[in-house]
């Protein structure tokens, strides 16, 4: 990405034992599945090929992304495993993805044509999952749509131009695993899939991501999608101590600059705070451009682990910069930060982030960016 001259002010750890720790997990609990690490959006913002990388030593067998240019990256990087993405307009590079080897989702027959249309200048056969709508309204073809897409595909199979892998379909509401909708989605797989098997076509079944996996054995099927819970993220939001998964991801900084302020000094633009007697004050150079939510620096909502105690984030988060007020601590330049980890030495994580910000920690790791650099270790203790 960039050139890196010097020790990164900011840094995204990633730790590849907490991902292997995650997968297994994973596997223990869904034993008679092969496993499909999703590893879209770069990896929840973790790194698509390195996670990739760890989860398949970690016994998955599949990668998951969302689009075509995510799969070649993979292939890019040295990845051999079978690599399914599903989400294309029509016009796109199809005969490269068939090309590389990649499984394509496919949701309507306008998708499939064009996929067929890619196979002749790819010169193998296409491999699909068919996705079938089942609740969620969003990707995959509606039950009425399914018969015409169903022999539309079984055609093509019996023109030697694809060969159909799977009929899948994503949860609405696996959060919550004992909502009735979890079972009519089901059901609808089911008879999606059963009508496929009428056509004379052997595709496997897949459904859940990863708080199905952890929650509904039931429906675990052929093969489960967990993504979330491979960076270590409880997809019940669990705290750390109560869930069997270790969070991936730690944010830190270095302070940049130490400094006693007098009493009432106002901090940050706009000083929505003001010094309540002489205190020293650390700046951490992480802002929004970085990752770090704007909103985080409202009411005090924001704590880093410094100096081996919690301190307060005051006044403004920044574009490129946030202050902690150290009271008379002694803190130096140079000295870490932890924004958010594991939570084991009492840091925040993501999900206190989340919880702050009423929204969820997909959205908190997957955010990070801007001058963050991801360093990656592999069980070194990442705080
Ligand atoms: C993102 C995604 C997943 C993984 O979901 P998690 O909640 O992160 O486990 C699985 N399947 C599909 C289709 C997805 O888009």
């Amino acid at each position: 990405m960039d050139v890196a001259t010097s020790a990164p002010l900011a840094e995204a750890v990633v730790d590849l034992a907490a991902v292997r720790h995650n997968v297994q997990v994973l596997r223990a609990g869904a034993p008679g599945a092969e496993l499909m690490a999703v590893v879209k959006a770069d990896g929840y913002g973790h790194g698509a090929a390195v996670v990739g990388a760890a989860a398949l030593e970690a016994g998955a067998t599949w990668l998951g992304v969302c689009t075509i240019d995510e799969a070649l990256q993979l292939r890019a990087a040295g990845i051999t495993c079978p690599v399914l993405c599903w989400l294309h307009t029509p016009d796109d590079d199809f005969a490269a993805a068939v090309t590389a080897g990649i499984d394509l989702s496919v949701s309507s027959r306008a998708h499939l044509d064009a996929v067929l249309d890619a196979v002749a200048a790819a010169g193998r056969p296409a491999r699909l999952h068919l996705k079938v709508d089942t609740g969620l309204s969003r990707n995959g073809a509606q039950p009425a749509a399914w018969a015409d897409l169903l022999d539309d595909a079984a055609k093509a199979v019996a023109d030697g131009h694809a060969e159909v892998v799977a009929v899948w379909s994503h949860l609405a509401r696996a959060d919550d695993p004992q909502d009735p909708t979890l079972d009519v989605q089901a059901a609808r797989l089911n008879a999606a899939w059963q009508a496929a098997r009428e056509r004379g076509l052997d595709p496997i079944r897949h459904l859940a991501n990863s708080a199905a996996t952890m929650s509904r054995p039931d429906l675990h099927f052929d093969l489960v999608r967990p993504g979330i819970a491979v960076y270590g993220l409880d997809p019940f939001d669990r705290p750390v101590a109560e869930s069997p998964l270790r969070p991936v991801m730690t944010l830190r900084a270095r302070v940049v600059l130490v400094k006693r302020v007098p009493e009432g000094e106002g901090v940050s633009y706009g000083h929505e705070w003001t010094t309540p007697r002489e205190t020293t004050l650390a700046l951490l150079p992480i802002g929004y451009a970085d990752g770090v939510p704007r909103g985080l620096g409202r009411d005090g909502r924001m704590r880093v682990l410094l100096g081996g105690a919690i301190r307060p984030v005051v006044g403004r988060v920044c574009m490129d910069q946030v202050v902690v007020d150290c009271g008379d601590a002694e803190v130096a330049i140079g000295d870490r930060a932890v924004l958010f980890g594991p939570g084991g030495a009492g840091e925040p994580t993501a999900q206190d982030w989340a919880d702050e910000l009423g929204t969820i920690h997909y959205e908190i790791v997957t955010g990070v960016r801007g001058r963050a650099r991801r360093t990656v270790v592999d069980g070194e203790g990442q705080v």
